[in-house]
């Protein structure tokens, strides 16, 4: 598996069945929030992501969301809405927020995945740190301006990488 690779492309989070996570060994998991758990276009997270992180959180696994987002009130607003503890302006691709969310949750990296909409920023960041990496579909078309760029080269890229849809 490349470093610059996701170890797995799904079309969507609600998607990730957690038994076969729970079963490979996984105890923890890192969402990002824009795009993967909050649309870029509203506030909240529609309800099938709610449902997802609750069993999720019923089938045992860790959660931490790791947010580039720099407006520490709305990826606070989002922590309280999905009861999840929060890194905000975490610098992805650098892989330190991901270091710090494991040692705050106590678990190894091989027991974690993270799971984010970008190549370069989610997939890069959890790979630099040695941990698996999920990208999902961005939930929306609505993206900052310098993202909407590196979606240019994101497509390039996962041009021939199937998505489990
Ligand atoms: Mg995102």
């Amino acid at each position: 598996m490349s470093i610059w690779a996701p170890k797995r492309y799904v079309s969507r989070v609600e998607r990730i069945d957690l038994d076969d996570l729970w079963a490979s060994g996984k105890r923890a998991i890192m969402l990002d929030r824009d795009n993967t758990l909050v649309p870029r276009d509203r506030k909240t997270a529609p309800a099938s992501v709610l449902a997802w992180l609750d069993a999720a959180r019923d089938r045992g696994f860790k959660l931490y969301m790791v947010s580039n987002n720099w407006h520490k009130d709305q990826v606070q607003r989002s922590s309280s809405e999905l009861g999840l503890d929060f890194i905000c302006f975490a610098c992805k691709p650098l892989p330190f927020a991901l270091n710090r969310a494991l040692a705050r949750m106590g678990v190894a990296h091989e027991a974690a995945v993270l799971i984010g909409d970008q190549l370069y920023t989610d997939v890069w960041a959890g790979n630099f740190a040695g941990v698996d990496t999920i990208l999902v579909k961005p939930q929306t078309h609505v993206d900052l301006w310098y993202t909407q760029i590196f979606r240019i080269f994101e497509r390039r890229a996962l041009r021939n990488v199937p998505c489990e849809e």
